[in-house]
């Protein structure tokens, strides 16, 4: 396809805030690309080359998107700089200079969709010495070939930064109105902006919208989906698990009473410890291959090949699929350690012998979602927790089946929480015994109880540069926390990251990592793409008109980076709401 054609789309799109907008625009261009180019439209209006669950990163920094746009339209570097602070999108510095260039092709060759997608890909697999002028080269051949506006989508989709506003929810509803729209009977009033859903459509629909999040939740690939969607319901249907493709994990509510978790999950329930470790999903695909995945679907399988050994070792069966909690723990005392002392692991790549030996982990299993060939999400946990007793060799300190009890008795719920606690877990974790397994669903069929008030998962958006002995560093940072697709601010915090790397988060440290993240500065204020993840305490949640979310965080710190946490797992606003209510109730009982 002519890449002009998406540009159009993209366009649309960016032109306009109302999701329904959005998804009209979307779905009448899902109806009119041919089969086979499909798969890769899908990635490319997620301003992606790769499905969601593909690691590989483009892997383009703006230093190097800066050089490949001076190569391509003449303009220099310290010039792009300068307007890209001034404009605060390197698309639309590339789109006006290459609406300037020096030497003007004439666009003999079309870019096209396949073009853009190949020249990505190649990027992102280049390794070994040259690399980055082969990069280089890569980009601005794009950049040549494309027309001025073409150049602005080019380089945000490079940068991983489309804007155009499109969410996950989003693809998934053009998906039913571009395939499943004419049998359910809906139509999309332009004019009024409106979806003409009658009454007894409306269950049509919803039935529709589910089963594309499901085939969603379990492929992580809108390629995929898209492709059966509009093979039909039962290709749609016929998605499944695989082993050596990452699903998504089912995630827990929280509950303030055990009470409270009983009327959650029914009685009996299935209490397990809460390990503080970190999710590893165990694949096991039907050529032998052993694969460990982390919740945000990143291959952790070469940092941990000690874990592979324990599952081919004591883990029986063909082909698997296993969710379980890593502990790190001392070898010395084997004690349990808190997970900051082992997250290191996670993103380490040298040294994994001396790592195995300084902080082993111990895998504790509690699901298993694919056994042998076939799907077990839709059997009840108690028969897939019976298939787990059959398939383990348990031993300690290497892998075993996560500790738990099945109860109906409040008391012993609260016995087992007390000793959880007295063994250093964090809480507990109490399923329903016959619920199906839900990937991506946080449903309140599994809860966790934990005892205190919980810090918050916000993501960084902004920074301010030191001054003094700080300067060169980013200081006072600015926390967002989640409203569907959108950040919202909540406050600014320096407080809790150390002068040096001395343990602990340091300024250093997230200098370092927040640097390649900048969108924009303009003086000393930067605003960060939303990537990383912090934990941070606070005194209380407080109104405030100041920032975006309408709350503030009193006396905030950061306590700790959440490498394992995306931006889509953070603290929504509808929490931090009803965290803000639940404060004055508890002061009333005080
Ligand atoms: P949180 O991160 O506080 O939302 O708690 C949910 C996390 O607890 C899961 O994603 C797991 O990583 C972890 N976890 C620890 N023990 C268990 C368990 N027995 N069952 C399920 N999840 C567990």
């Amino acid at each position: 396809m002519l890449y002009k054609e998406l540009v159009k789309v993209y366009q649309g799109l960016e032109a306009t805030q109302k999701r329904l907008e959005k998804t009209y625009i979307l779905a009448e261009f899902f109806k009119s690309i041919d089969e086979k180019e499909a798969r890769d439209i899908a990635y490319l209006v997620q301003g992606k080359v790769f499905p969601d669950w593909q690691e590989a990163e483009i892997g383009v920094s703006s230093q190097l998107a800066i050089k490949a746009i001076s190569k391509a339209t003449g303009m220099n570097e310290e010039e792009i700089i300068k307007e890209w602070r001034k404009l605060g999108d390197l698309g639309k510095v590339t789109e006006e200079a290459t609406k300037k260039r020096k030497q003007k092709t004439l666009f003999a060759t079309k870019l096209t969709t396949e073009k853009v997608i190949e020249n990505l890909r190649k990027a992102s697999s280049l390794q070994g010495s040259g690399t980055i002028e082969r990069k280089i080269a890569l980009v601005a051949e794009l950049i040549t070939l494309a027309e001025p506006i073409e150049a602005r989508y080019v380089v945000r989709t490079l940068l991983e930064e489309l804007r155009i506003g499109v969410a996950e929810g989003t693809i998934r509803d053009a998906i039913v109105w571009a395939c499943f729209g004419d049998k359910i009977g809906i139509k999309y009033n332009k004019e009024e902006g409106e979806l003409e859903l009658k009454e007894e459509q409306r269950e049509e629909y919803n039935k529709y919208i589910e089963l594309v999040q499901q085939a969603y939740d379990l492929a992580n690939d809108f390629g995929i989906v898209l492709e059966a969607a509009r093979k039909g319901e039962n290709a749609l249907k016929s998605i499944n698990l695989e082993p050596g493709r990452p699903v998504k994990v089912e995630l827990c509510l929280k509950v303030d009473s055990i009470k409270e978790a009983f009327e959650s999950v029914g009685r009996p329930a299935k209490i397990e410890l809460k390990y503080d470790g970190f999710r590893m999903l165990i694949h096991k695909t039907e050529k032998g291959k052993i694969i460990l995945y982390t919740r945000r679907l990143d291959n952790i399988t070469n940092q941990f090949p000690e874990v592979v050994d324990f599952v081919a070792k004591h883990v029986e069966g063909k082909s698997f699929i296993l969710d379980a909690e890593a502990v790190g723990y001392d070898p010395k005392t084997k004690r349990y350690r808190p997970f900051q002392e082992i997250s290191q692991r996670i993103k380490r790549k040298y040294e994994i012998e001396k790592m195995q030996k300084d902080l082993p982990v111990e895998v504790n299993i509690f699901d298993c979602l694919f056994y042998n060939g076939k799907s077990l999400i839709k059997e009840p946990l108690k028969e897939r927790q019976k298939l787990l007793e059959k398939i383990i060799k348990p031993v300690k300190w290497k892998i075993k089946i996560a500790e738990g009890i099945i109860t109906d008795k409040e008391e012993e719920a609260e016995k087992f929480y007390t000793e959880a606690l007295k063994k250093g877990m964090e809480g507990i974790i109490m399923k329903n015994l016959n619920s199906h397994y839900q990937p991506g669903a946080r449903v309140g069929t599994w809860v966790k109880f934990k005892p205190t008030q919980e810090p918050l998962d916000l993501v960084i958006v902004g920074a301010e540069w030191g001054t003094g002995k700080r300067s060169g560093w980013l200081s006072s940072f600015i926390l967002a926390c989640r409203h569907e697709d959108k950040f919202l601010e909540v406050g600014k915090v320096g407080t809790g990251v150390k002068e040096k790397s001395e343990g602990g988060v340091s300024f250093e440290e997230l200098t370092k990592i927040l640097k390649p993240l900048i969108i924009e500065q303009k003086g000393r204020e930067v605003k960060i793409k939303p990537k990383v993840v912090v934990e941070v305490a606070y005194q209380e949640i407080q109104k405030s008109p100041t920032y975006s979310s309408g709350f503030a965080l009193r006396f905030p710190r950061i306590l700790r980076l959440r490498p394992e946490h995306g931006v889509f797992d953070i603290h929504t606003l509808t929490e931090i709401e009803q965290f803000y209510t639940n404060q004055f109730k508890k002061k009333k009982i005080k």
